[in-house]
């Protein structure tokens, strides 16, 4: 809260708390009241008596005044301090992750902050967890269109975020124990990564809930006009589990690929494709929430995105063929235009582009390393969110 009052111009009136807030923020209706009663001609006894209840009145005015103006202030998002959301729904998408969707506890104006973020590129928000203070980043995902489609309200500055239980994580499984209606506070925007107007061509290279920044990138790249150049965006989207991504069919696999896997623990790779399990739902029409926005994209894009799904537990992996064959089809262009993006838990970036690493306190993209160095690919920026 201190640095939100240190950047609002009414910072001074909160430092200060009552006495300068009445003087500053309500002086009008103040001084009206007390011109007012020094004018009246009644008796002094009533007139007193008249002032202290008109005096009453006002300061109970103003409190209410305050107390709003104040709890306006702390649901405004902003990078400096918390802001009080109120989590609406959470919608499970498989056994471990869910659609948390979470609007402003109390009045505030957000749809510029978020707007600014999204014009920018990648962009993640801070949760606490009250009780150990401490904070983890999210990725919200883009608004869904569809109040607008079927005629009903988008509801203003809500925002949505895909969240994995981890089930010995402090946060995530703090988030995933609170009920309907609890309080969250969050702090940002928090942009990751700037995605230039320019970019033609993007791979996402994204595992499990990496997927967030990958629906951020469609929606900061693909909302241009009609008849501006569109970029084309491949998505390579690694889940542990079938149902991480229930009903998700690759676009551009003939069939289930992979030799190789990202997970550095494990021996999945000796297991092999011929003693995997069939995959559960090849032949289901059911689709995951995540899968179901992303066919939602691909027809409200066509021929601008297309995702290739791989399943850890039906040993398909990600390998450096489906990379180069990307690479391989995009037009000859610069760096600046060319982007490949890898999103995921910490194994999963070391694996394909290397570590990031830590220095003065701040975590830094390091060099690229990893299945992408071995490719010694050319004019493409390398990003690791
Ligand atoms: C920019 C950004 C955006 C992100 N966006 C998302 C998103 O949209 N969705 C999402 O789900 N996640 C996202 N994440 C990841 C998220 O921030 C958290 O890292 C994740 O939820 C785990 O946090 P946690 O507090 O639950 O786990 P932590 O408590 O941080 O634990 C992390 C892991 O370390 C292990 N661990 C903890 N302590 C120990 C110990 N003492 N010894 C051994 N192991 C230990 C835990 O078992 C766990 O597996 C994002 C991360 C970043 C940086």
């Amino acid at each position: 809260m201190q640095s939100f009052t240190v950047r609002s111009p009414g910072h001074c009136l909160r430092r200060q708390c009552c006495g300068l807030k009445v003087s500053r923020r309500a002086s009008p209706p103040v001084l009206q009241v007390r011109h007012n009663s020094s004018t009246s001609s009644s008796p002094p006894k009533k007139r007193t008596w008249l002032r202290l209840t008109v005096v009453s009145l006002g300061a109970a005015g103003l409190g209410a005044y305050f107390r709003t103006h104040q709890d306006a202030q702390n649901s405004q998002l902003n990078p400096l301090s918390f802001a009080h959301y109120r989590l609406v729904s959470r919608d499970p998408v498989s056994s471990t992750n869910s659609i948390f969707t979470l609007e402003p506890s109390s009045p505030a104006n957000n749809q510029e902050t978020y707007e600014l973020a999204w014009q920018t590129g990648i962009w993640s928000v801070m949760f606490k967890q009250p009780q150990l203070q401490i904070g983890r980043d999210y990725t919200p995902l883009p608004p869904l269109d569809e109040g607008v489609e079927e005629g009903g309200h988008e509801i203003p500055d809500s925002l949505r975020f895909l969240i994995r239980r981890d089930p010995h994580g402090e946060v995530s499984r703090y988030l995933h124990s609170l009920q309907v209606g609890a309080n969250i506070e969050i702090r940002g925007p928090q942009v990751e990564c700037e995605i230039s107007p320019e970019v033609n061509n993007v791979l996402f290279i994204a595992g499990g809930t990496g997927i967030a920044p990958a629906l951020q990138a469609i929606h900061v790249l693909l909302r241009k006009p009609a008849g501006e150049e569109k970029p084309k965006i491949h998505i390579l989207w690694a889940n542990r589990k079938r149902e991480d991504c229930l009903g998700g069919k690759s676009d551009t696999l003939a069939d289930k690929s992979a030799k190789s896997t990202w997970w550095p623990f494990g021996n999945r790779d000796k297991a092999g494709p011929a003693t995997a399990p069939e995959p559960t739902s090849s032949s289901s029409t059911e689709q995951g929430a995540i899968v179901r926005e992303l066919q939602k994209l691909k027809a409200q894009y066509p021929g601008q995105i297309t995702v290739d799904y791989f399943v850890d537990e039906e040993s398909s992996f990600i390998s450096p063929k489906e990379i180069t064959t990307f690479t391989e089809s995009a037009q000859p262009s610069t760096a600046e235009k060319r982007m490949i993006i890898v999103s995921g838990p910490e194994g999963f970036i070391n694996y394909m582009a290397g570590n990031k690493v830590w220095a003065h306190g701040y975590q830094l993209q390091g060099t690229v390393g990893g299945v992408i160095q071995q490719l010694g690919l050319k004019d493409w920026t390398i990003w690791k969110l």
